[in-house]
């Protein structure tokens, strides 16, 4: 993930839910490991090596599902994806980020 550890990342903030998202955290570049279980055609390779879940060219990863805005592989998604928690401060850094027109593009 893109971020620097944020000093508050371990409060979570119960008012902020998913079913409210656009899923905004699926924009970020998302590292699979080797022993992760994501269907490999969704994934890629940075020009480093590094296997990352594949992004459309609006940079929502390709396992969205766009008309629920959701997970489409949820059982099958990446380890970094499940530490990923609703309403941290990770979350909300990325849901201030989408508000404010701030788009990160994928890191090599
Ligand atoms: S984890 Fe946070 S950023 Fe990701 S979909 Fe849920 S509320 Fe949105
Ligand atoms: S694998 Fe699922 S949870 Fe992870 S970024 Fe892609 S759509 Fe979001």
């Amino acid at each position: 993930m893109p971020f620097e550890i944020l000093p508050d990342d371990h409060l979570v903030d119960p008012t902020v839910q998913c079913d409210a998202c656009e899923a905004v955290c699926c924009r970020l570049t998302v590292v699979v490991m080797p022993d992760d279980i994501v269907p490999r055609h969704l994934t890629t390779h940075t020009s480093k090596g590094l296997e990352v879940m594949a992004r459309d060219e609006d940079g929502w990863c390709v396992a969205v599902d766009r008309i629920n805005m959701c997970c489409s592989i949820y059982s099958q998604r990446p380890t970094v994806c499940r530490s990923f928690t609703m309403g941290s401060g990770f979350c909300r850094a990325e849901r201030d980020a989408y508000a404010r027109g701030i788009h990160f593009e994928l890191r090599d």
